[in-house]
C-alpha cells in the first residue's frame, strides 16, 4: 500500500471515519487538510462530567441527559405539522424530548433501543421537564460510551454530518498530526505575553482536560488571530512612511509665507505619476514664490484661518488640525483618520487642511458619500474659500454636461483648487492639475478599494484624510481602520445644549404631533425619518412620499411641509434642501439620505417613525442632525419595542448622546458586521475571535504587535519566519477579496 506522507496540508479524506464518501461534507465547512480539520474550532462544549440524575433536573437551565430510550411517538398539530416526543428514562425518573416538525426524528428513533444523550434547554412540563428541540445522539457503541465522561466538543457542522463523525476525525487529527504543527509564534512571544505553545491549544481546544485548559488553549488562539492581522497593518503602516510624499511646507506657511508654483518657471509641469520625480527637489521648488504669492505673503497660516471662519475653533479642532499638519509636513504621504462625533466641526478641520495644501501650491480634493453632503460642503467651502480667491469646483455624478464639462476643466488646469464631489471624483476622465490632499468624509460609506482609488489620482502620493463621524468602537477602529493614524475631535463647540431624546409608543402619536406644532410656532423646523422599510430606494421614496401626503393633508396641512428621497432628481433635491435651509418649509419629510452632514441650524425636532428598524449608530447619526444650532433640540424615537432588545436600544437611546456609548452598545446588541456597513468589517474576519468578548485581547496583541515591527520592521530574522509565513498568507488572501 501507498503510504501517505503525513503534514497537516495531508487531505482531510485519510483521517479515520471520513474517506472519499464523506470528505465533501468537510469540503462544505471549507476543511479540505488535517490542517483546517484542526483549526474548525468547537462551537461549544458540553460537560459529561457533570450529566445529573435526571429528577435533579431543573426548567431554565441547559442541560446534558442521559437516559434509556423509552418510546418515541408524533402528533399532528394545525396546519398540517407534527410534534415528535421521546421519552426517557434513567433510575431517577423521566424525561420528554419534542421536537416540532421534524417527522423524521420520529422514523429514526423508532427502530433504535438503547441509551441515548439529549442537550438543550429545560422546560416545565406537565409532568416533570422537558426538553424542546435538543440536540441528541445515540449511544451505539463502545467507543461512544467511552467518549462519554469527557468536556466534549461540539462543532460548527452541515446537513449529513453528524457530531459523531466530526469528532472522531478531529480526535484522529489530534492524536496524529499534532506533531506536525509547527508554532509560528516565536518563544519570546509566547513568554512575553504568557501563552501556551501551539500543540498544547490545540489539543486542549479540541479536547479539554478541565475549563481553565480550554480557555488558556482560546486565548492563545485568539491572540494569533489578531496579532497576524496587527502585524500585517503594522508592516503596512510602516511601509507607508517608508513611501516618499509631498513634504507640505507647513512652517513657512505658518509663518507667512504662501506658495504657489508656476509651472515652467522653475521646473517642468510634471506629467507623471512617479512619485519619485515628483518629489525630487520638492523642498527647494516649494520655496520658489510666484507674483501671486506675493499678494497674500505675510498672512501667517493661523491668522488666516481666524479671519476665514465665523467662529474660533474648538481646543480639540485646533489639535487635530496640528496633527495633521504635522503629518503634511512629513515626506511621507499622510494616512490619517479623523473621527468626530455628529457636530464636533469636522468640515473646518478640514478646510484648514485644505487650506495648507492650497497654500503650498497644490490641489485639494473632499469626496463626499452622497450628493447632497459633496453639495452643501461645496456651497460652505466656497463661502470660505471664495473671499481668499481661492476657486471651488463641484463634481457631482448627475450634473448636466456643460456643468460637468467646466468642472472637469477647472480641475485638470488647476484653476480649481479645492474640488468637491462624490465618488464621480474618482471615475475615469477626471484628471487632477495637482492633486496634494484627499480628503474622504464619512469614510464608513465608502470601501477601502475606493480611498485607493482616490490616492490614484494624485501626482504619486497625495496625502490622504479620513473622516469619519460614527464613532466606531475602539476594538473595530483598530481592526478596519489600523493601517491609519488616528486623530479624535472630542469636544462640542461651546453653546450646544444637549438633544433631549423621548421615546413615544404609536398610541402617543397626537402628542408628538402637538410638540413639534409648539416648536414651529416658535419658530423652528422639524425633521420627520419616514420609517425603513426596505433596501430598496425606491420602496423608501415610497414610503417617504406616503409619510409627507398624510401629515400635508392631515395634522400639518396649515404648515409647509417638503419632502425629500433618494430618487428624486439632484436639482430637486437641492431645491427641497435650499428651501428647508432658507426656512421656506417648516418640515421636511425624508429618508435616511439626511442622515450624513446635512447642517440646518434651525431645525431643531428630529421625528423618526418607527425608530425600531434602525440601527443605533444610524439613529445617532439622524439625530446629530439637531442640535446644530443654540435652541433647545429634540429627538422623539416613535416605535413600540416589543421585546428586551428593542426596549433596551430605546433606553440608550434616551440615555446618551455620547457616539462613542451608543457604537459600544450597537457592536454589543448588533454585532460589528452590521455597524460598520462594509463586507469587510467585524467578525467575518475572524474565526475564533470574538470582538466584542476579546477587545482586551486584541489591544494585547496590537501592542506586542507594534513592539515586534519596531524592533524587525521587514520580519527578517529567522525567529520570526512563521510570523511572516502566516502573514503573507493574510494579505494574499485580501488580495484575492480585493480583486474578485
Ligand atoms: P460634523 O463634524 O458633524 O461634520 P460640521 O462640520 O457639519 O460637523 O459642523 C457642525 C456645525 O457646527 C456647523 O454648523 C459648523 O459651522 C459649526 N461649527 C463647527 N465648528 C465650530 C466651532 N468651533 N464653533 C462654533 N460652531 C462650529
Ligand atoms: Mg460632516
Amino acid at each position: 500500500m501507498l503510504m501517505v506522507e503525513r503534514s497537516l496540508d495531508s487531505e482531510v479524506q485519510w483521517l479515520k471515519g471520513v474517506g472519499p464518501k464523506v470528505a465533501p461534507l468537510f469540503h462544505k465547512l471549507n476543511i479540505y487538510t488535517v490542517g483546517d480539520l484542526l483549526y474548525h474550532l468547537p462551537r461549544r462544549y458540553e460537560d459529561r462530567t457533570k450529566i445529573p440524575p435526571i429528577n435533579r433536573i431543573r426548567p431554565g437551565h441547559y442541560v446534558t441527559v442521559r437516559g434509556n430510550l423509552r418510546s418515541v411517538g408524533s402528533r399532528p398539530i394545525s396546519g398540517g405539522r407534527v410534534i415528535v416526543k421521546a421519552i426517557v428514562d434513567d433510575p431517577t425518573g423521566t424525561v420528554a424530548l419534542t421536537w416540532f416538525n421534524q417527522p423524521w426524528i420520529a422514523r429514526k428513533l423508532a427502530e433504535y433501543k438503547g441509551d441515548i444523550v439529549a442537550y438543550g434547554l429545560a422546560k416545565e412540563a406537565e409532568f416533570g421537564c422537558e426538553l424542546s428541540a435538543p440536540e441528541y445522539e445515540l449511544i451505539e457503541d463502545e467507543e461512544d460510551a467511552a467518549d462519554f465522561a469527557r468536556i466534549i466538543p461540539v462543532y460548527p457542522s452541515t446537513e449529513g454530518l453528524v457530531q459523531k463523525i466530526l469528532r472522531r476525525a478531529a480526535r484522529a487529527a489530534v492524536e496524529g498530526y499534532l506533531g506536525y504543527a509547527n508554532d509560528p509564534l516565536p518563544p519570546s512571544i509566547l513568554k512575553s505575553e504568557m501563552l501556551r505553545p501551539i500543540r498544547w491549544s490545540l489539543r486542549e481546544i479540541h479536547e479539554p482536560t478541565s475549563d481553565e485548559n480550554r480557555l488558556e488553549a482560546r486565548k492563545r488562539l485568539v491572540f494569533e488571530e489578531f496579532f497576524y492581522l496587527q502585524v500585517s497593518l503594522a508592516m503596512k503602516r510602516a511601509e507607508t512612511q517608508q513611501e516618499l510624499g509631498i513634504a507640505f511646507p507647513i512652517e513657512q506657511l505658518k509663518n507667512g509665507v504662501t506658495v504657489l508654483r508656476q509651472y515652467g518657471v522653475s521646473e517642468e509641469k510634471p506629467r507623471t505619476r512617479n512619485a519619485a520625480l515628483v518629489v525630487k527637489d520638492r523642498r527647494d521648488s516649494h520655496l520658489f514664490e510666484s507674483e501671486q504669492a506675493a499678494k497674500r505673503e505675510g498672512v501667517p497660516l493661523w491668522d488666516q484661518i481666524h479671519q476665514m471662519l465665523p467662529f474660533e475653533l474648538t481646543g480639540a479642532q485646533r489639535r487635530v488640525i496640528e496633527e495633521i499638519w504635522s503629518d503634511m509636513s512629513q515626506p511621507h504621504p499622510m494616512n490619517r483618520l479623523v473621527q468626530g462625533d455628529v457636530g464636533s466641526g469636522k468640515t473646518a478641520v478640514a478646510a484648514c487642511s485644505m487650506l495648507a495644501a492650497v497654500r503650498s501650491g497644490y490641489q485639494a480634493a473632499l469626496m463626499a458619500p452622497t450628493e447632497i453632503l459633496a453639495e452643501q460642503h461645496y456651497v460652505n467651502l466656497q463661502k470660505l474659500f471664495e473671499p481668499l480667491g481661492i476657486e471651488v469646483a463641484l463634481l457631482v455624478g448627475k450634473q448636466n454636461s456643460r456643468e460637468r464639462k467646466r468642472a472637469l476643466a477647472l480641475t485638470e488646469s488647476g484653476e480649481a483648487k479645492v474640488v468637491v464631489g462624490t465618488h464621480a471624483l474618482i471615475q475615469e476622465g477626471v484628471t487632477f492639475d495637482r492633486l496634494g490632499l484627499a480628503v474622504v468624509d464619512e469614510q464608513h460609506r465608502f470601501g477601502v478599494l475606493q480611498r485607493a482609488a482616490l490616492r490614484e489620482k494624485g501626482l504619486g502620493n497625495p496625502d490622504v484624510l479620513v473622516m469619519t463621524a460614527t464613532p466606531i468602537p475602539r476594538t473595530l477602529t483598530m481592526t478596519l481602520y489600523g493601517d491609519l493614524e488616528l486623530s479624535v475631535i472630542d469636544e462640542l463647540p461651546p453653546g450646544r445644549k444637549a438633544i433631549k431624546t423621548h421615546y413615544k409608543q404609536n398610541a402617543n402619536r397626537t402628542s408628538v404631533y402637538e410638540s413639534v406644532r409648539k416648536l414651529i410656532a416658535e419658530g423652528r423646523q422639524a425633521y420627520f425619518v419616514c420609517p425603513m422599510v426596505s433596501e430598496s430606494e425606491k420602496m423608501q421614496a415610497q414610503a417617504a412620499t406616503d409619510l409627507a401626503y398624510r401629515l400635508e393633508t392631515g395634522v400639518f396641512s396649515d404648515l409647509r411641509v417638503g419632502l425629500l428621497h433618494g430618487q428624486m432628481k439632484p436639482v430637486e433635491k437641492e431645491d427641497v434642501m435650499n428651501r428647508f435651509r432658507a426656512h421656506e418649509l417648516d418640515v421636511l419629510v425624508s429618508t435616511t439620505v439626511i442622515e450624513v452632514g446635512v447642517d440646518v441650524p434651525n431645525a431643531s425636532v428630529m421625528v423618526i417613525e418607527d425608530a425600531n428598524r434602525f440601527g443605533l449608530s444610524q439613529l445617532h447619526q439622524l439625530r446629530g442632525r439637531v442640535g446644530r444650532g443654540g435652541h433647545q433640540s429634540y429627538c422623539i424615537l416613535i416605535a413600540d419595542a416589543k421585546n428586551e432588545d428593542a426596549r433596551e436600544r430605546m433606553d440608550t437611546m434616551v440615555g446618551t448622546t455620547d457616539g462613542f456609548e451608543i457604537a459600544e452598545a450597537d457592536l454589543r446588541l448588533r454585532g460589528p458586521g452590521e455597524l460598520a456597513g462594509t463586507a469587510q468589517s467585524g467578525n467575518r474576519d475572524f474565526k475564533i475571535a470574538d470582538l466584542v468578548q476579546d477587545g482586551k485581547l486584541l489591544e494585547v496583541a496590537r501592542q506586542a504587535a507594534l513592539r515586534l515591527i519596531e524592533a524587525d520592521p521587514k520580519l527578517a530574522k529567522p525567529e520570526h519566519a512563521g510570523v511572516l509565513a502566516k502573514v503573507q498568507e493574510r494579505r494574499s488572501q485580501l488580495a484575492v477579496i480585493t480583486v474578485s
